[in-house]
């Protein structure tokens, strides 16, 4: 794995001249990791590039997030940025529809809710977040011992929607989320986005620092900048990472300067 500010020479040219699809995610990529999703703010300088990576001609930015797409929205307040919620559930993209999910499964998520609650509520650190499409228990905040019975209970609460491919269980960082075993992860999402675009082809770039963020980068591999935030990892299948939170808006600032017109005097 190469680390990207060192190697960013490689892609000069290209992130100069060809048309862009920015694809961001937000936590751990964007913002920091806190205890509790609501915690999670964008930095102040963060938002700062976005506003200005978004007026940019020939580029498109957008958020790729587990959260739902209001939430999302909420947590990144910036005009014309397009947003992908629900780990490719929800697109607020322009001229382009939102997926759809079953109504069988919407009621078996809710009843898979109403277990969890039962389940989960005598145990001190854990959040069961309940999203649009999804729930999400989150163990950030638990002991280990807490967190073993947590996964127990969900594996158990869960194991017949699982095994009868009615639902399925994805693991992240200090979470596990409970989704449609139909959902678009998050390499689907990306390639349905520069399908929509086709007409003009982008170079794709992925920033993510999880779990979910592989299949993306998988997909977008061969095509175009894959990065992974956080230590060189073997098992990512991005192609360059990023250290750290600083270095990403680092990167994103350079791109900024690559593509703004340069007055000549
Ligand atoms: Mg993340």
């Amino acid at each position: 794995m190469k680390n990207l500010l060192l190697n960013l020479d490689d892609w000069r040219v290209r992130l100069a001249h060809e048309p862009l699809a920015l694809f961001l995610d937000y936590d751990g990529t964007l913002s920091a990791i806190a205890p509790t999703p609501a915690e999670a703010k964008l930095p102040f300088q963060a938002r700062e590039i976005l506003v200005s990576l978004v007026k940019l001609p020939n580029v498109k930015v957008t958020i790729v997030s587990g959260r739902g797409l209001s939430d999302l929205k909420k947590m990144i307040p910036v005009k014309r940025m397009s947003y992908v919620g629900s780990h490719g559930i929800e697109f607020q993209v322009k001229g382009l529809a939102s997926q759809r999910v079953s109504k069988r499964y919407i009621r078996e998520l809710g009843e898979l809710r109403s277990r969890l609650q039962l389940g989960l509520h005598s145990l001190p650190g854990i959040l069961l977040e309940q999203k649009p499409f999804s729930l999400a228990v989150h163990y950030r905040k638990a002991s280990s011992g807490s967190e073993k019975k947590a996964k127990r209970i969900v594996l158990d609460i869960c194991s017949d929607a699982v095994h009868h491919g009615r639902i399925l269980i994805m693991p992240g960082k200090k979470v596990v989320e409970i989704m449609s075993p139909t959902a678009m992860d998050k390499g689907q999402a990306v390639k349905r986005l520069l399908r929509f675009w086709g007409k003009r082809k982008h170079l794709p770039i992925f920033i993510g620092d999880d779990k979910t963020d592989e299949a993306a980068f998988e997909a977008l591999r061969d095509r175009g900048l894959t990065v992974k935030v956080g230590m060189p990892d073997v098992r990512s299948k991005a192609e360059y990472c990023s250290g750290s939170l600083e270095d990403v808006r680092k990167f994103l600032r350079m791109l900024l300067h690559i593509r703004v017109p340069h007055v000549h005097s």
